[in-house]
């Protein structure tokens, strides 16, 4: 029985051939390509300015320092991301103070925002999680009200779209992942995208030492000009060997949504017979592009989510716990960021699931998982003998 993974990227020839003839051109660091691929992203996201990155990692640290965030501030995220958004905050010395999610969407909101805002709180991350937009505009205007820098956190939303337009448009900057778990992919990388030229051109330099001429320009001169480095920097770059890769990949991605929004209907038309699994779906302010395509096991399933994963493994299913919650890790754990409680968080942490959900996924592997489910669905209740979950054998 084949593993069917919950993610694959989707690459063909067209990848091989256009990071081929990177290698073939003898010149394979950041160079024109990225430069191209900064263009055509940030436009793709009706944004004026792009600064390849990277990572999402990094390309997040840099928002925070081109936005001014410095140590003692408080920048209020969600704990219900991947760690990166909490670290961002963390490298630049400030604090996270972890801001609670809706049920629905899984992200802040403007009121779980202002329940945790304190006096030196200077800046926000807006997290599409796993594509699902975040409500901007309540956040833009409370933001603006508060005179609050306002960060997205769009790693995951390359493709959603937020009332008609690309998520990351509203917010001050924005930063995007390239990472294989994305739809977007160029092994690692990332991006900033924003509409400050400023942010834009002091992001440029702090990505490669903070050089006011950059490697490229200077290789290309046959006599170098003397460089200079006008603040500590970082080695934050793309190559080209991996905007290559992206050029071919963005315009592979009205595809790759298109794809993911039929396959995320299908499983929802045979879930709907489930009621105690409750499916992600659209926002009523946006479309999402099912970065990832996760369930909520309701108290009502026979099974709990642990369990759940481990009957789908047996029938070789990769699914994954659904998003983690950052507070509760021991990086986070004795931190003062929790001030006020996370009870949707703690739930959604526990009770969601990622299903398998990949662009070149067959009808048969689609099957295969619903197949799965719907038999998980009509186990004894979880009152009744549990399955064994201790070597992901069901009995
Ligand atoms: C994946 C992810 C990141 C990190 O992206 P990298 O490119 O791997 O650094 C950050 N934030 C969120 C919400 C993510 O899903």
């Amino acid at each position: 029985m084949d593993r069917i993974s919950v993610m694959r990227p989707w690459l063909g020839a067209e990848e091989i051939e256009a990071v081929t003839e990177v290698i073939a051109s003898g010149w394979i660091a950041q160079g024109p390509r990225v430069a191209e691929f900064e263009r055509q992203f940030s436009q793709a996201q009706g944004a004026s300015h792009g600064v390849a990155t990277s990572s999402c990692t990094t390309a997040l640290h840099l928002a925070l320092v081109v936005a001014g965030v410095r140590p003692g501030d408080d920048v209020v995220l969600p704990s219900f991301s991947f760690i990166a958004t909490a670290n961002a905050a963390t490298y630049v010395g400030a604090r996270p103070v972890f801001a609670d999610v809706d049920p629905t969407t899984g992200n802040i909101t403007a009121d779980t925002v202002e329940a945790v805002l304190t006096p030196a709180t200077t800046a926000v991350i807006a997290v599409d999680q796993g594509g699902v937009p975040v409500d901007l505009q309540p956040l833009r205007e409370m933001c603006d009200r508060r005179s609050l820098v306002l960060v997205e956190d769009a790693a995951c939303g390359a493709g959603s779209t937020y009332a008609g337009t690309p998520v990351g448009a509203g917010a001050d900057v924005t930063a995007w992942s390239f990472h294989p778990r994305k739809l977007l992919t160029t092994g690692e990388g990332g991006m900033i995208t924003t509409c400050n030229p400023e942010w834009a051109s002091r992001a440029r330099r702090l990505r490669e030492h903070s050089m006011d001429i950059s490697a490229a320009d200077r290789h290309s001169a046959v006599l170098a000009a003397k460089e200079s480095y006008t603040e500590v920097g970082f080695n934050y770059r793309m190559t080209d060997l991996q905007a290559a890769l992206g050029l071919v990949q963005l315009g592979r991605l009205p595809e790759m949504v298109r794809r993911r929004r039929s396959l995320a209907e299908d499983y929802r038309t045979v879930l709907a017979s489930i009621p105690d699994l409750r499916c992600v779906v659209d926002p009523p302010y946006g479309t999402s592009n099912f970065q990832s395509f996760w369930v909520e096991v309701l108290p009502g399933f026979p099974v709990d989510r642990d369990e759940l994963l481990a009957w789908l493994a047996a029938d070789g299913i990769s699914a994954r716990r659904g998003i983690m919650a950052a507070h509760l890790e021991p990086a986070y754990e004795h931190h003062s960021g929790v001030v006020a409680p996370l009870p949707v968080t703690e739930r959604l942490t526990d009770s969601t699931l990622i299903l398998p959900m990949y662009h070149t996924m067959t009808a048969e592997e689609l099957d295969r998982v619903l197949d799965s489910l719907v038999t998980a669905a009509g186990a004894p209740g979880r009152h009744a003998t549990r399955p064994s979950t201790a070597n992901g054998v069901r009995p």
